[in-house]
């Protein structure tokens, strides 16, 4: 069975239906069910004869996963657990924002980068996803909405940590930007990066978001063990590269935890290390994990430290919370759901996008 998400899928399905005399726009044809019509299966597509969509389905699928929870949560956010062909487990993640239909998706089953606070690297990493199973969650994600609604944006911020597997990431975003694809533009795709400086100038076509959650070394390499061999300096200079390649003002997440970061001494620091920088900080207060011993910081704590960040000049965002009673928000994604659910009732911040 050939996965038709693969895009290496339709040279194969076009000399296969040449096979079959079928006329030339077929494929093209095929391809508008699959992004646009939202079919769930070739029998879905009505305008292809009988024989035909039995014969596909015989040698083609477009599914290679199963869902195996679909959590939907008060604030509009719903979230897939899917099941891999091989048993392997990812998430994924549709947000709704006035009329922001944006999804999150993962690059890999499980994550080797290790940051402390994170659920998705608590297993260590089991394989890349391939390209077919990363479009298979968008279109999975695509096919909840209702049909006068769609995807307007794409973060690469799922399990996984995506600059260890651009070569199946980009061709599957590719498809999600293509015209006879999900057509979304690439100003409108995010990929998050825990900043692994090399690969970061493949990029310059999407937005970047770099990870950043400590403004120095000393502190960065304990709660992102990565920083150890690569360093902040290495990672500013890659993501000065990007902005002046790309001319897109860079991102960077910094995600508070309480009593760890979040002190008005980080605060300082981070103004004098990105002062001067077109780059927006995103601000995170942390999601609890199951079974992690860290917390987010009071809203006295936030403040303090957001008013330090205003008052050094830098451009700042604070990120809603949204999913968290499905555990689907940053960081929460994970491979195996665990017993105990997170708590929901930890301090919240209180804070708004702004
Ligand atoms: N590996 C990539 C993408 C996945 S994580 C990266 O590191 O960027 C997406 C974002 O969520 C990252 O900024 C990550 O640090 C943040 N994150 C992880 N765990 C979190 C948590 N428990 N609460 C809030 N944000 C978290």
């Amino acid at each position: 069975m050939q996965h038709l998400l693969e895009p290496a899928s339709w040279k194969p399905l076009q000399s296969w239906l040449a096979d079959r005399r079928q006329p030339a726009f077929r494929a093209a044809q095929i391809r508008r069910w699959i992004f646009e019509r939202r079919a769930e299966s070739f029998e879905d597509m009505s305008d292809l004869p009988k024989a035909l969509r039995a014969d596909l389905a015989a040698e083609f699928t477009l599914w290679t996963a199963r869902i195996a929870r679909h959590s939907q949560s008060a604030d509009g956010t719903e979230k897939l657990l899917l099941e891999l062909a091989d048993g392997g487990r990812i998430e994924c993640v549709l947000l709704r924002d006035g009329d922001r239909r944006s999804i999150c998706i993962s690059s890999q089953v499980g994550c080797a980068m290790g940051c402390v606070f994170c659920a998705s690297g608590l297993d260590g990493v089991d394989r890349n996803l391939t390209t077919g199973e990363i479009v298979e969650q968008m279109l999975r994600l695509q096919r909840l909405l209702p049909p006068d609604e769609r995807l307007s944006h794409i973060v690469v911020m799922g399990m996984g940590e995506p600059l260890q597997n651009l070569d199946n990431l980009l061709p599957a975003l590719a498809e999600a930007s293509a015209d006879d694809g999900l057509a979304i533009s690439h100003r409108r795709i995010t990929i998050s990066t825990v900043g692994l400086p090399k690969p970061l100038l493949r990029l310059t076509q999407y937005n970047l978001a770099v990870s950043l959650h400590a403004p120095n070394d000393e502190l960065r390499t304990r709660i992102v063990p990565t920083n150890k061999s690569t360093g902040l300096a290495d990672i500013l200079a890659a993501a000065d590269q990007y902005f002046a390649a790309s001319g897109r003002r860079l991102t960077f997440e910094y995600v508070l935890l309480a009593g760890l970061n979040d002190q008005p001494q980080h605060a300082e620091e981070l103004v004098d290390l990105l002062a001067g920088r077109t780059a927006l900080l995103n601000v995170i207060p942390y999601n609890p994990v199951a079974g992690l011993p860290y917390e987010t910081p009071s809203g006295n704590a936030t403040n303090r430290f957001r008013d330090i960040l205003l008052a050094g000049g830098l451009n700042v965002k604070f990120r809603q919370r949204k999913g968290d009673e499905i555990n689907a928000a940053c960081g929460q994604l994970r491979r195996i759901t665990p017993q105990v659910n997170t708590p929901t009732s930890s301090p919240r911040a209180g804070l708004q996008i702004g």
